[in-house]
């Protein structure tokens, strides 16, 4: 299923959007004021189709610059979690500055902008129909949300995205967890490739990359030819080993045929991560380390994919050791929550480094898939307690009695402990950073949960 988000400032019709998308009044705003209000979040269907509605009403007209960072905040995260975005504006009112500011969110952000004028029922909204061209997102689709008009064409265009995704899942759909086992036997994913995506600004060098482990052109082949369902995910072999890659570049060229905004949104990226086990974050050596790298690099951490950043563009970098120091430092200092993993220097275009990024995202995704009985996590532990005891809050130690790992992909432990909510972060840390050096985990996102004993 893929996800629609509501965008634009206040009183365009979200909410009345999203009610009759979501079909209920459950969504209807409560006016409570002061009720600091999220993202809401619902089903919607149009005909067949069945999706999920993301709407961020509920805010008020922005009367401040607080609340105008909030609203951009909030927008944005809505941009990001979604695969497409439905920008609202009042053709009655016709274009305003706030519009201006929402499309510019947009356009940086979303590959997929569909730009609805609302209020479109009769012709006092023609002239705002075409004021809302000049957004430069494309022809408006006229919309009443409050009448019901323009819902088809709505499905026509979400049609065609709606059975992508599908398709997408199905190809693609990650492996359920795999149940526990202390002993760590029985890898259930044997045969199966390894899904990796390729994630970067644009630019970066992704599509270069990706042809030049595929050692052919298949990728720039052409809109006409080339930008096939089949992009979507590449398969390959390395090495022996299936893997298959996903074309976020692909996406992006996709998304231009169709006259969508250009840019390579940072929502691409983000499906890619969703569906990926490892992520390769690619950066341009001349530009490492960029906001949009960041936040990716920060989301595939907290999605709990294996992360391995490739460094692209070395055959132009002049002193190479110098800029590799500097690269470490950065990457230490910017992405601390992925300390360790590894960071290849490669050239998509010559072709160097290209069996050094193989290894190390057949490392990575090792790290990631490990497993620890539970006799020698116990052992650990005991020795982790004992070179520095947990805190004693009010005078009563913390007392953890038995570790084990619940969870692979990310490696994810629980410790049985006494107050669990007592424990400091700094604990936790601890106990993170020595299972990451003592099992030679690095790089991989490492889950630790505290429980309370029964
Ligand atoms: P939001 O703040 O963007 O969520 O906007 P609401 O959904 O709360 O709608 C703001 C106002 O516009 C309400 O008074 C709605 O009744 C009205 N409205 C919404 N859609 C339409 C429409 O299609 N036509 C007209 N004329 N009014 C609408
Ligand atoms: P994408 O937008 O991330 O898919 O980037 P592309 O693969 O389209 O590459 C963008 C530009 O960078 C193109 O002009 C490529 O030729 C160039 N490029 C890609 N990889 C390298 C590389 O390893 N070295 C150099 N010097 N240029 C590269």
């Amino acid at each position: 299923m893929f996800t629609l988000a509501i965008v634009g400032r206040p009183n365009v019709g979200k909410s009345t959007l999203f009610n009759r998308l979501v079909g209920r009044k459950l969504a209807l705003v409560d006016d409570q004021p002061g009720v600091t209000r999220d993202l809401r979040e619902g089903e919607g269907r149009l005909a067949d189709l069945r999706f999920t509605v993301i709407d961020t009403a509920g805010l008020e007209e922005i009367t401040d610059d607080s609340l105008q960072g909030r609203m951009r905040r909030l927008t944005e995260r809505a941009v990001d979690m979604a695969d497409v975005c439905l920008f609202m504006i009042d053709a009655r009112t016709g274009i305003t500055p706030s519009d201006e500011v929402f499309a510019d969110i947009l356009r940086r952000r979303s590959s997929r902008v569909i730009l609805a004028a609302n209020k479109a029922e009769g012709s006092a909204a023609d002239a705002g129909v075409i004021e809302a061209y000049s957004l430069g997102l494309g022809e408006p689709l006229r919309v009443s949300a409050e009448h019901g008009e323009g819902m088809s064409e709505l499905m026509s265009i979400l049609r065609p995205i709606s059975e992508e995704f599908e398709e997408l899942a199905e190809r693609t759909a990650p492996e359920t967890e795999v149940a526990v086992d202390e002993h760590g036997v029985a890898d259930l994913d044997k045969g199966k490739p390894m899904q990796i995506a390729v994630v970067g600004r644009p630019n970066a060098g992704k599509s270069t990359l990706i042809n030049r482990l595929l050692g052919e052109d298949r990728l720039l082949t052409g809109p006409e030819a080339g930008i096939t369902r089949d992009s979507i995910s590449v398969p390959m072999t390395w090495k022996g080993t299936p893997v298959r890659m996903f074309d976020t570049a692909g996406m992006r060229k996709r998304a231009k045929i169709q006259d969508k905004v250009e840019k390579l949104s940072v929502s691409d990226g983000l499906r890619a991560v969703k569906f990926a086990e490892v992520v390769i974050v690619l950066l341009d050596a001349d530009i490492p380390f960029e906001q949009q790298d960041l936040r990716i690099a920060d989301l595939a951490e907290r999605e709990g994919r294996a992360v391995v950043i490739a460094v692209n563009k070395w055959d132009a970098v002049e002193d190479r050791q110098a800029r590799l120091a500097e690269l470490k430092e950065a990457f230490n200092r910017l992405l601390p929550q992925l300390s360790g993993a590894p960071l290849v220097t490669v050239s998509a275009l010559t072709g160097r480094g290209m069996e050094r990024l193989q290894e190390a995202v057949f490392r990575a995704h090792d790290v990631w898939n490990r497993r620890i009985p539970t006799a020698k996590l116990n052992l650990w532990l005991s020795g982790m307690l004992e070179a520095h005891p947990p805190p004693a809050p009010g005078g009563r130690r913390i007392k953890m009695r038995y570790m084990t790992q619940a969870k692979t992909r990310p490696p994810g432990f629980v410790v049985m402990c006494s107050h669990p909510d007592k424990v400091p972060e700094s604990y936790k840390r601890y106990l993170v950073n020595g299972l990451r050096a003592d099992f030679d985990m690095p790089g991989t996102p490492i889950r630790l949960v505290l429980r309370s004993q029964a």
